[in-house]
């Protein structure tokens, strides 16, 4: 045992519930080989103050975005709506260059390390330059993600996006979608060609099929296929039924509501991320959980955009995964994330602690759990919490947070999700066993912060 390969715990939260004096363990690779409850504390192992948590995967983000989240909570039209913010969202997305990618992305990461996410699935969209033309290297943008989670530590699912239609029916794509733009067999030699870069860093590839609106059936086919022959186990992630428009384009087109469609077209399984998902009758929750795919819930976004509320109840009545994901960034912070799922059921169903389970009568600790499982699986990399075998990916939180300081363990993880008021008690956090964030503050928090707010500068001058 190596003093920098473990860390002693009075109190854990490991996947089979919460457990006092912990003695955790880890590999070279970061991964766990002990995790240990009623151990008997060891002067020589580090020792936690807080309690120790799993670090949250975050299960959709669109980095850029970042840039914007804020500039767009004003009225622009008589009713504002999906639609007029993806119009800001697109000015944005046509000027972004690679300098002022990366340094959103690890100014972006920095954030979500330091408020308790330790992974990311990244939908990565934008791909070409301003005029639409390859670059050079036409994995140029996809080389600057990978570049911000090498950075910051942080653990990185890649999931080029495929785009190739303005809408259902294969419209051809508009102006505002010029950098989006790739065919099939160009995607998959691009995720050929990340294989190496990825895996040297303990990154994911997987595919991001946008949405039913971008992909016509045979080029989802083709990809999808494609991708799993390359990987059998890559991830497919794919925007679905976000916004009650897009339900009723896809019926228009094909008698079928897009996760209907979806369902009967393509091979959902474990491997596929549904993200949003919020539009669905009650035979599609059916299916959809049964499925096997993870359901992947943006509560901040989703309330910012005005999308509407998913039924967790229905998909947990069908034993549905779920996990969490920051999307558009209108909040980087897990624990709000599972604040607003839970506020969204209970503002709905006029009920409290809706979301709490037979066996976990916490709320707070039960939704931690199934989003760490549930964002885990969506990821395809071992970061399902704290078990043998698991990446050593957690979050030490402050015990002497007011919020958190003399309750008990359990107390303090409510405390953390439902009473911090915006401020942080996330304390220390490691990715694959390495830390990160020591004393709330990544080491690059200052240059980080500086380079974000340059980047977004020239951005919102050039509008
Ligand atoms: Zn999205």
């Amino acid at each position: 045992m190596t003093m920098t390969h473990s860390l002693f715990a009075p109190h854990a939260l490991l996947t089979t519930g919460w457990a006092d004096n912990v003695l955790l363990q880890w590999d070279e690779r970061g991964r766990l080989i002990q995790v240990q409850a009623h151990s008997t504390p060891d002067t020589t192992v580090p020792t936690a103050t807080g309690p120790v948590v799993p670090g949250l995967p975050n299960l959709h983000s669109h980095a850029f975005q970042r840039a914007f989240a804020g500039l767009t909570e004003y009225r622009g039209q008589a009713q504002d709506s999906f639609w007029s913010w993806r119009t800001l969202m697109y000015q944005f997305a046509n000027r972004i260059t690679p300098d002022q990618l990366l340094a959103i992305a690890t100014w972006l990461y920095i954030e979500m390390l330091e408020a308790g996410y330790t992974s990311v699935c990244e939908f990565h969209y934008v791909h070409h330059d301003q005029n639409g033309q390859p670059y050079a290297d036409d994995a140029t943008l996809a080389h600057c993600l990978l570049q911000s989670a090498r950075q910051t530590g942080m653990g990185l699912t890649l999931l080029p996006v495929l785009y190739q239609t303005s809408g259902f029916g294969a419209t051809p794509p508009n102006d505002g979608q010029r950098r989006f733009v790739r065919t099939t067999d160009n995607m998959l030699r691009l995720l050929e060609r990340l294989t190496p870069t990825a895996q040297a860093q303990g990154a994911r590839l997987g595919l991001a099929p946008h949405s039913l609106r971008a992909v016509p059936p045979e080029a989802l086919a083709a990809a999808v296929s494609g991708m799993h022959a390359i990987d059998p186990n890559a991830r497919i992630h794919i925007h679905i039924a976000e916004q009650t428009a897009e339900v009723d384009a896809c019926l228009a087109w094909s008698g079928q509501r897009p996760v209907e469609w979806l369902l009967n077209h393509a091979p959902v399984d474990q491997r596929w991320c549904l993200v949003h998902a919020t539009h669905m009758t009650p035979d599609e929750y059916r299916r959809a959980a049964l499925s096997g795919a993870v359901a992947g819930i943006c509560p901040s976004t989703e309330a910012n955009l005005g999308d509407g509320l998913f039924d967790m109840p229905l998909w947990r009545s069908h034993g549905g995964a779920w996990g969490v994901g920051s999307d558009s960034h209108a909040t980087v912070n897990a624990a709000e994330e599972l604040l607003l799922l839970e506020y969204g059921q209970r503002l709905q169903r006029q009920q409290r602690n809706v979301l709490a389970t037979p066996d976990q009568a916490h709320v707070a600790t039960a939704m931690t759990q199934q989003a760490v499982q549930g964002g885990a699986q969506a990821t395809g990399r071992p970061v399902g919490g704290l078990a043998v075998g698991q990446q050593a990916d957690f979050v030490e939180l402050d015990a002497r947070h007011v919020a958190l300081a003399g309750l008990t363990a359990t107390d303090m993880l409510s405390a953390h999700v439902f009473a911090c008021h915006r401020t942080s008690a996330v304390q220390h956090v490691w990715v694959g066993g390495q830390p990160v964030v020591h004393n709330g503050r990544h080491a690059l928090h200052e240059q980080a912060a500086q380079a974000f707010v340059t980047a977004r500068h020239t951005l919102v001058a050039g509008s």
